[in-house]
């Protein structure tokens, strides 16, 4: 890296200090403070005051760490694989080590559940336990058609890429992004959401602890349309993994249209749960329950629209209402992270009063004295909704579930696919010819048939129509952070 560069200060940042300061950047493989000093305190989603103060950065921060990785790309593409793999699973072996640790900075920022914040940060560390047993990968192929040719195939890392990440699951983000990227041989530089920045740092500075060389995992903390902006425009940065809102997908698109860079977008869902006549009700009703409540609904995944066959529908939502009013808000399920997403969350209540849904449960944020100032919504179900509602169209992102009752299964199709968005569909049947014709029918990255969202790190994820393109987790996103390149050599 070039030593001239104006560089914000560096300090002391330990990830299980007291009073740690603002929480700084992790960047050419030590803690700093942004260029300019700027920092801004986050709220706590839990009472509503002040939680921690987080550093804000500059373009000048985002250069500073984007040539610290071009700087260091080099040196890790052309580390054996075998030693990667090494660095990779000591830093999966780090974060297993510092489980509390990054469990209790999880839940500072978000109020999660102890068990959800738990559930998270283990998976972070399977992200890096699974690809660095895939070290060896990609590979490419030797193509020899034409007489007197040898020609092969590379999979190549890109170098520096951008991983911009959003709020309501943040370290397990991070690392589904960064796992696979660096697996390849690429190096990166995070910009996790403002709100919720400890844990990606966190990760980063395990990353350097367990050896990788500075530079490979750098962080960013700031604004999008500063910090990640300029990760966007950034000319040395060769591809974008982007997980947020389609509105901001779609300004990065036209960013990435202008530089012919290369996208992974993973963005927001509004999916369809199908439950027919002949399902195991008792389960799909607890699973159907589990699918919006889980992380107080702030998913991409959830199933959020609950299709249910006529006959049954009545008696279906009793038992669905029944099992979601036992989720107690600040035991079971978290705060909304944010206040913008409390109240957006409000401010759908009121669009479905205007449009004449039905409350069956919940419909208001709890108001339990031991939960004033947090941002806690009860578990809500709609009913007498029909699917051209906004609130049967548009992605709440909170504990809020519309009913929608169908005839059959063509209907029931009509109805999953009547959305722009592309996610997960869920299919409860016992005909299992009728759940192999409805996955294939319906227009979404993930089809889970009799369960709900229960996919593993092995398995690839990623939506359909605007839910976005590219693919995480697998080998599949390997191949989704490498550029091919083919060899043609003359055999005279
Ligand atoms: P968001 O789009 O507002 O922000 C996501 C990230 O983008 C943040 O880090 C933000 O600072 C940054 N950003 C904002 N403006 C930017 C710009 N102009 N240039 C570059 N970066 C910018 O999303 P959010 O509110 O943080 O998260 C909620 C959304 O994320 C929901 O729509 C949800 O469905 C989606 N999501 C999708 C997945 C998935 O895997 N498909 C997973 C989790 C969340």
């Amino acid at each position: 890296m070039d030593t001239n560069t104006t560089i914000g200060t560096p300090v002391d940042f330990a990830i299980n200090a007291v009073d740690p300061g603002p929480v700084p950047h992790w960047i050419n493989g030590g803690p700093v403070l942004s260029s300019d000093g700027t920092s801004h305190a986050v709220l706590n989603p839990v009472t509503g005051g002040p939680g921690a103060t987080v550093s804000l950065g500059t373009v000048v921060d985002v250069d500073v760490a984007v040539r610290s990785a071009a700087g260091a790309a080099w040196q890790w593409r052309k580390m054996a694989s075998a030693e990667r793999a090494s660095l990779i699973g000591s830093l999966a072996r780090l974060i297993r080590e510092n489980l509390e640790l990054l469990v209790t900075l999880e839940r500072a920022e978000t109020g999660k559940p102890r068990a959800v914040a738990e559930a998270e940060v283990r998976g972070a560390a399977e992200y890096f336990e699974f690809y660095a047993g895939l070290s060896h990968l990609p590979q490419g192929e030797v193509i020899n058609v034409v007489p007197d040719q040898h020609v092969y195939t590379l999979r190549e890392p890109f170098g520096v890429i951008g991983v911009i990440t959003p709020w309501n699951i943040p370290i397990n983000q991070a690392a589904r992004a960064v796992a696979p990227a660096i697996t390849a041989g690429n190096v990166v530089v995070v910009k996790p959401a403002e709100s919720t920045s400890q844990t990606t740092v966190a990760l980063a500075r395990l990353a350097t602890e367990a050896g990788l060389p500075r530079g490979v995992f750098n962080v960013v903390l700031g604004r999008g349309d500063v910090v990640g902006d300029a990760i966007v425009h950034h000319p040395d940065v060769r591809k974008v993994a982007f997980t947020g809102s389609v509105a901001v997908g779609q300004e990065i698109g036209r960013v990435a249209a202008d530089r012919i860079l290369p996208l992974t977008l993973e963005l927001g869902g509004k999916s369809a749960n199908i439950v027919f006549a002949d399902a195991d009700r008792e389960f799909a009703a607890t699973e159907a329950v589990r699918a919006f409540t889980t992380n107080a609904g702030q998913v991409c995944s959830s199933g959020t629209r609950l299709l249910v066959e006529r006959s049954i529908h009545d008696e279906f939502v009793d038992r669905v209402v029944d099992i979601a009013s036992g989720i107690r808000p600040g035991v079971d399920m978290g705060p909304m992270i944010t206040k913008g997403q409390f109240d957006q969350v409000q401010d759908y209540f009121g669009v479905a009063r205007q449009e004449g849904a039905t409350v069956a449960l919940g419909g208001t944020m709890a108001r339990e004295p031991h939960l004033e100032g947090g941002f806690y919504i009860n578990p809500t179900v709609y009913t007498g909704v029909r699917n051209s509602m906004r609130i049967a169209q548009e992605e709440i992102f909170g504990p809020v579930l519309v009913v929608i009752p169908f005839d059959g299964e063509q209907e029931a199709v009509e109805i999953a696919n009547d959305s722009e968005f592309g996610l997960v569909g869920g299919v409860w049947t016992q005909n299992m010819a009728r759940a192999i014709r409805v996955s294939e029918a319906l227009e979404a990255g993930q089809i889970y048939v009799n369960t709900w969202s229960t996919a593993s790190v092995q398995t690839s994820f990623g939506g359909q129509k605007r839910s976005g393109y590219g693919r995480e987790k697998g080998i599949e996103a390997l191949n989704h952070y490498t550029q091919l390149k083919s060899v043609t050599i003359a055999l005279r």
